[in-house]
Order: structure tokens, then sequence, then C-alpha cells
């Protein structure tokens, strides 16, 4: 049996055309003898739509209702694909995740698959039915309705695809594939057929917003094939797959970047053991996602200048919690706001001598100060001023010969 994902993301069927339009590429699949399931987002806008309402409930909603309410608008978007693929003559239901049921754990709003039972929904592909599940949302040990966090569909349809052991995910979306780089930055960006998870990873996280980060990585760990094409246009798309089913001729494979960071200095901190945890844990009690970190020896040698970088719009919270830390002592703290962190990604680094010095080195041609840089087996990144990240990335992308 030869079972197939095909997982629609909320602009996929953010209209009654739009479905009428997917539901032919469902059947396209049924009629090549593929047993097919499929998994839905909401239609696009109406998950913002329902925690907007949340919020002028209260600016305090209960995350189990949250995820009751949140998760809503998948129900809405497979009835309509079942609708109308009953429409049009083929067996179909809709599957809530309890119904399945697909069983998480965690806490709510971000929860992460742990099972799915596919005992019924396997009776029912076998008898040629075509399921549509709902992503995004599974059911917790309480009986209670959960959500994966935003974006959270495409971890159900990896798993979905784990647990059924499908041949393939195609991951049906607005735009043709992965990209070396946006396509708004630079007119070069040039579609990647091939990319390993450790990169789309690394993509994923450092900005470019086609796939939810942790769904990459459920992916990379059941080594799950996943295709990412568009809905519109029957082209060839993206193929996220295992390393050794890539030939590399490349060192870079792509450059991603961030829009909103801040950067905090903090002068003269104590130099002495617990330092930097006691700076830092509020910002985790908190649930403050700190980015790049440096840590610099200053002239005195008893002192400190620490360094680091968080998302602008937590920079206000960052900042009290930094000043009313009664466990630490600095001289000064400086805030710069406005700064972008560019990242050149590709397993092509790890043998090649000298990437580091180019990407400097390109920058530098360009009058770019760099101001902190962060390094990973796969990845260099560097902070800079927001205004040239255009400059930065345009030049990189020649830099590496990505439009080749
Ligand atoms: N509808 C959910 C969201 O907007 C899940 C998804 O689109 O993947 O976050
Ligand atoms: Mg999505």
């Amino acid at each position: 049996m030869k079972i197939i994902v095909l997982k629609f993301g909320g602009t996929s069927v953010g209209t009654i055309e739009k479905i009428k339009k997917i539901s032919k590429i469902v059947t396209s699949f049924v009629n090549k003898k593929y047993k097919v399931i499929v998994v839905s987002s909401a239609m696009s806008g109406v998950t913002n739509d329902l925690i907007n309402k949340s919020r002028k409930i209260s600016d305090n909603f209960n995350t189990s209702e949250y995820d009751v309410l949140v998760s809503s608008g998948e129900q809405i978007a497979c009835a309509l694909i079942s609708g109308r693929l009953n429409h049009l003559g083929y067996k179909s239901r809709s599957w809530l995740g309890w119904q399945v049921p697909i069983v998480t754990e965690g806490t709510h709003r971000s929860s992460r698959i742990v099972s799915i039972f596919k005992k019924r929904v396997l009776a029912y592909i076998k008898n040629g039915g075509i399921p549509i599940i709902t992503g995004f949302q599974g059911v917790n040990f309480e009986n209670r309705i959960t959500t994966l966090e935003r974006g959270g569909s495409d971890a159900s349809a990896i798993m979905i695809a784990k647990f059924f052991d499908a041949e393939k995910c195609i991951i049906y979306t607005d735009v043709e594939g992965i990209f070396t780089t946006d396509p708004n930055i630079t007119k070069k960006a040039k579609k990647i057929d091939k990319i390993s998870y450790e990169e789309m990873l690394e993509m994923a996280s450092l900005g470019a917003k086609v796939m939810q980060p942790a769904s990459i990585q459920d992916a990379r760990l059941n080594r799950i094939n996943i295709d990412v094409k568009s809905s519109f246009k029957n082209i060839p798309g993206t193929l996220i797959t295992k390393r050794k089913n890539i030939n590399k001729n490349k060192i870079i494979t792509g450059i991603s970047f961030t829009k909103n960071d801040s950067k905090v200095t903090l002068i003269g901190v104590v130099d002495k053991p617990g330092v930097a945890a006691s700076i830092f844990e509020p910002l985790f009690k908190n649930a403050i996602n700190v980015d790049m970190v440096v840590q610099n020896i200053s002239a005195d040698g008893n002192k400190t200048d620490l360094t680091f970088t968080v998302k602008s719009e937590d920079l206000n919270k960052v900042e009290k919690l930094i000043k009313n830390n009664k466990k630490i002592r600095f001289k000064d703290i400086l805030i710069t706001k406005n700064v972008s962190k560019v990242s050149i990604i590709g397993v092509g680094m790890i043998t090649t001598p000298g990437v580091t010095y180019r990407m400097f080195k390109a920058l530098s041609k360009k009058n770019i100060n760099i101001q902190v840089i962060s390094t990973s087996e796969i990845k260099i990144s560097v902070l800079i001023n927001k205004k040239l990240v255009t400059k930065a990335v345009s030049t990189l992308h020649n830099e590496f010969k990505l439009e080749k």
C-alpha cells in the first residue's frame, strides 16, 4: 500500500475556490493509486482571528480553552475539503485530532505529538476512503484538546507520515519551495532543489518562514522525506532529506536573516562563577529567548562585558528584569535597537576552510560593520545594523554564487 500525506497550509485552503483547486490535487493522487491522507491547516487568517477574540475576552485567557478555541479553524477547513471530495464522488470524511486520536504531551499551546492510534483511519483508507485530518490539534492524557504551537500543522503532517509509514509527505504552500534567500531581498534568490534537515532547521529557525522549525526536527529524527511545493503551480519544489541524498557541490546552501533584534551590553560585570547564570535566570523564567551571547574580559581583568541579543518586542521587559535583578551588579547597560542577524548556512562549510574569512572580507568591502559573531558547525551568523540587511544578503549571495 502506497500511502502519501498531503498537507495544505492556510493560504492553500484560504478561499472556497482554493479548496476546490486543492481537492483536484488530492484526487490526482488517488487516481495514481495512492492511498491519500490529507492534513489541513485552518483557512488563512482564521487562527489569528480566533486568538484576537480570546484576547478581547481576557488578557489572561485560560490556556486549555485557548486550545479548544484556536484549533477550531482546522475543523472548518477539513469539513469543507471532505465535503468537496464527496461532491466529486469520492469517499471522504474529516477526523479531528481527538477522533483519531493524536495523543500529545506537554503544556497547552505548545504540546508535542507522542503517538497516533492509526487503527480506525487505516481501516478507512483500506476501504477506499480519504481521511482529512486536522493539523495543529491533538488530545492529551486528561482527554483535553491541545495545540502544537503556531504553524503546528506541519508537525502534524510529519508525525502522521511517520506513524502511517507514508512513502512521502508533501507540504503544499503558497511559495514554490525553499529559496536560497528571501526573493523579496534579491531577485537572484533561487529555488533549492534539495536541502538537508540540518540546513533546513537552521534556515527555518533563523528566519525563513516556510515551515515550523520544530516540525523539521521531527522529520529529521524520523527520516521523513518532505517535498515543499506550491499548491497553485505544478512545478517541482524543494526536497528536504538526509545529507546522504544530496550531492554537494556548493559550500553555502542558503542565507537567512532576522528583522527585529536588539542588542544589550552590560559593562563592568563582576567576573566570577555564576554571574552569567544570575543574569539569564529571570529571562529564562519569563520565557524570553536569548540568542547570541558574547562575553569579553575587560581591561582590568576583574570585570567583564557581556553582550546578548533578544527579539525587540521583548526588549522593554528585558531591560526591567536586568535593572531589577538584585543578584547582579554592573557599571552600565547599553542598548542598541534595530540590529539584524544575517546567517550563511551550509553543510559544505564543514569541509571547506576559509568560509568565515570570505564572509567577513565580502562584508568589509561593502563597509558593513560586524557587531557580534556566532558560529556552529554549519552556520556563521553576524549581527549588523538593520538598515544594511539587503546589502549584506545580496553581497553574500554573490560571494558564494548562490544564483548558480
Ligand atoms: N492554523 C495554525 C496556525 O495558524 C496551524 C498552522 O497553520 O500550521 O498557526
Ligand atoms: Mg503554516
